[in-house]
C-alpha cells in the first residue's frame, strides 16, 4: 500500500491527484489491474469528476454548502458537523482500472481528493492489485 500525502490549503477544496495516481501506477510498474484509493479521514473524501473545466469542482462545492449549511442544529460539538455530513455524501473510496500501465478514466474525468475541514496534511492510501 502506497500512502500519498496531500496538503490542502483551504478550508473546502477539491485537488486533483491523477496525475500522481498514475505516477503511482509507473513507478510500480503495474500494467494491468485495478487500482484502489481509501481516504482515512472522517472530514474528507474522495470523488471522480471532470477536471477540463475547474467550474465544475466550484459548483460541486457550491451545492454541497447550499446543501449542507454551515450553521444548523448539529449535535457534534466540535464544530465541524458540517464536514463530516459532506464527507459522508461524497464517500471515502474510489476504484479505478488499470490497463496498458495507464488509469482508465473518461476524457473528462479527474480523481479528485475532497477537503472539508482544512487546511491540513491528509493522507490517500492507494493499492493496485495486479
Ligand atoms: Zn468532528
Amino acid at each position: 500500500m502506497t500512502k500519498l500525502e496531500v496538503k490542502t490549503s483551504s478550508q473546502t477544496e477539491f485537488i486533483d491527484i491523477t496525475s500522481r495516481v498514475q505516477k503511482e501506477i509507473q513507478r510500480l510498474g503495474i500494467s494491468d489491474g485495478v487500482c484502489y484509493l481509501f481516504v482515512p479521514h472522517t472530514t474528507a473524501g474522495i470523488t471522480i469528476n471532470e477536471n477540463a473545466d475547474p467550474s465544475v469542482k466550484t459548483d460541486i462545492l457550491m451545492e454541497l454548502d447550499k446543501l449542507i449549511p454551515q450553521d444548523d442544529t448539529y449535535k457534534h460539538l466540535e464544530g465541524n458537523a458540517p464536514a463530516h455530513v459532506k464527507a459522508s455524501i461524497i464517500g471515502c473510496s474510489e476504484t479505478v482500472f488499470v490497463e496498458q500501465g495507464k488509469l482508465v478514466l473518461g476524457t473528462w474525468q479527474g480523481i479528485f481528493f475532497c477537503e472539508f475541514d482544512g487546511p491540513r496534511t491528509r493522507r490517500v492510501f492507494l493499492k493496485i492489485i495486479s
